[in-house]
């Protein structure tokens, strides 16, 4: 099998649903940006995800999935030389 025919199978694969499972919405894909904690330290990962246009839901496939958890993982750990710094993030407490 050549490159071209395995990364066409991979886009087939990636496709786990037609529809919202939440509202039954159509679903497109989209690059969206999730915000991922580990520790206090919090990085910021642009992704494909498909979208549903309806309710906004946000489907990720396991092979994102995974990669959020080892994203995590380094944030937790502080192995983070492979990420780039984009900013501080601050924490505030708002009493009222
Ligand atoms: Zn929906």
């Amino acid at each position: 099998m050549d490159k071209l025919e395995k990364e066409d199978m991979m886009k087939h694969a990636k496709k786990p649903f037609d529809q919202c499972p939440v509202c039954g919405g159509e679903i497109v894909e989209k690059e969206v940006e999730k915000l991922l904690r580990g520790g206090v330290d919090t990085a910021v990962v642009k992704v494909h995800a498909d979208v549903c246009l309806h309710c906004g839901e946000r489907l990720y496939s396991q092979e994102t999935v995974k990669h959020f958890e080892k994203i995590r993982e380094k944030l937790e750990r502080r192995v983070v030389d492979d990420f780039e710094l984009v900013g501080q993030s601050f924490q505030v407490a708002i009493s009222c």
